[in-house]
């Protein structure tokens, strides 16, 4: 493979190995060994980067719309340019299968061009105005000002180049904070920014521990906008001190989507779909479906189909064989996090159908596991898995299965099969997501805004939401000068 490359950090326009904070370990977890390291950042390093990013801003800010367009646009060409060498170092880093890894960087690149363009088109807008004395009320959106972005490991090039894209298209300067796991994607990411002409001190990257940097980060008064992508947990605890010290906060969390099955689907098409998503990303994507509601007419044949394609699947190793389907979990807590969720289910509270077991190592494999009628109160009905476990309970009734499907706090992403179309559209109305699928399962475009509700989060990123997210909406309401 490509050489794993030395990681970086990007302050005020410098690369630096250095990491005051010492260093951590990168492993491949699809083989267990050590590729690199990590330097981390200190207080001192993290200051120098909050100090660019406020420098920067007034120029960054000032610089017209179609000049970062420009600048954006190249930086998406360049990403797409070195897509083959990025992908290398995503599947070493988090084992995601090289055409996956591939289609990730290329898909990041259109989420750019999107949010370049939306700098050169988005305007406000003119309101009528009252009265013979007022001319004009104007709506602007304004940069709202430097943004911390922390992004996870399960999607290490698109997560940040979506929120990268939008503070910087909005006139926003940025500090990139990615996962701990992935740190040279995000690096290789941000050289394509800093090689297309942004401006030093407008994106910096640093590293390190989440926890430390993120609070530092958050309460210092330069940052206006916090960006964060991971658990629900974690999302929450940095919510509160984002609202403590009164920052802008959009958290994309986790997800636990149901998939309803109608007897009016087409199931030979929907269980192909089903089982060949589910176990992408070895299932580690918060929209990935997850719980499958079947309805009775048709829940024997979808669970032997499911439990079929599961068992057929190539699992391995994606940096030393291309043609494996799943490759290894991010790391050795999501193999225990695994064993917990199958063992809950055993006992006669759901049955096992394929896989359920973790590979023996090096790596941390887990196979493709199937559960047929996980009982209601399981952790796998209740608890977001994040992994390559999927469980199919049938259902008498549509009602009934909805109400299974919005039955948790989690409210990112729904979908349903159904070929009738009152149906389907009934499905689309009431299931209780930020994002629904019906008769597909994808719920994400460079053009659509991309989010949850409950405890998966709120607000949006993607779309022209996602260059808003960046944004203060300003008002400036003009009058005559004399009466
Ligand atoms: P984790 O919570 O330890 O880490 C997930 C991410 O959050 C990592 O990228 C990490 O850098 C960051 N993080 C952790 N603690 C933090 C803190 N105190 N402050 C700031 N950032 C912090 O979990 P994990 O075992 O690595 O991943 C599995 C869990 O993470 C799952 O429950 C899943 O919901 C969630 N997750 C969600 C997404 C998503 O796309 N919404 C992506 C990755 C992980």
């Amino acid at each position: 493979m490509t050489a794993y490359p030395t990681v970086q950090m990007l302050i005020n326009g410098e690369w630096t190995t250095a990491g005051e904070a010492g260093t951590m370990e990168v492993v491949n977890p699809a083989t267990g060994a050590v590729i690199g390291h990590c330097p981390k950042a200190s207080k001192a390093q993290l200051d120098a980067a909050l100090k660019a990013a406020d420098d920067a801003f007034a120029g960054w800010s000032r610089t017209s719309g179609p000049d970062r367009h420009t600048i954006l646009r190249r930086a998406a060409d360049l990403l797409r340019e070195r897509a083959l060498d990025i992908a290398a170092v995503v599947t070493a880093e988090m084992g995601k299968p090289r055409a996956q890894a591939i289609g990730e960087i290329t898909g990041s690149a259109d989420v750019i061009d999107f949010l370049a363009e939306e700098a050169k088109r988005r305007g406000g807008r003119l309101i009528p105005t009252r009265g013979t004395q007022l001319i004009a009320q104007m709506v602007t959106h304004e940069p709202i000002g430097p943004a911390v972005l922390l992004t996870p490991w399960n999607f290490p090039i698109n997560l940040p180049a979506k929120k990268i894209a939008g503070a910087l298209a909005a006139g926003c300067t940025a500090i990139l904070k990615p996962a701990e796991n992935t740190p040279a994607s995000a690096q290789l990411l941000v050289a394509c920014f800093v090689d297309a002409g942004v401006p030093k001190g407008v994106l910096n990257l640093v590293h390190g521990d989440p926890g430390p940097i993120a609070e530092h980060l958050i309460a210092a008064p330069v940052t206006r906008k916090v960006s964060f992508t991971g658990s629900t947990a974690v999302g929450k605890h940095l919510g509160a001190l984002a609202a403590s010290h009164m920052k802008r906060f959009t958290p994309e969390l986790g997800g636990h989507a149901p998939v309803i099955v109608s007897k009016n689907a087409d199931v030979e098409r929907a269980v192909a779909l089903c089982a060949a998503t589910k176990f992408r990303n070895a299932g580690q994507v918060c929209v990935s479906p997850t719980r499958f509601l079947v309805a009775k007419e048709i829940y024997d044949r979808f669970v032997a189909d499911f439990a079929a394609m599961a068992a057929k699947l190539k699992v391995g190793d994606p940096g030393a064989d291309e043609s494996v389907d799943m490759g290894p979990l991010a790391h050795a807590r999501r193999i225990s996090a695994m064993v917990q969720v199958v063992a809950d289910a055993q006992g006669g509270r759901g049955e096992v159908v394929a896989g359920g077991a973790a590979i023996a190592g090096p790596g941390f494999f887990f196979q493709p596991t199937v559960i047929a009628n996980p009982a209601p109160d399981s952790r796998f009905m209740t608890e977001e898995p994040f992994g390559p476990v999927a469980g199919i309970v049938p259902f008498d009734h549509l009602d009934e299965a909805i109400s299974i499907a919005n039955g948790l706090r989690y409210g990112l992403a729904a979908y349903a099969f159904s070929a009738d179309l009152d149906e389907a559209h009934h499905l689309g109305r009431s299931l209780r997501a930020g994002m629904v699928g019906i008769n597909q399962l994808i719920v994400s475009s460079p053009e659509t805004p991309f989010g949850g509700i409950g405890d998966s989060g709120f607000g949006s990123e993607g779309g022209e939401e996602g260059y808003l997210a960046f944004t203060d909406t300003k008002l400036v309401m003009l009058a005559k000068a004399r009466g």
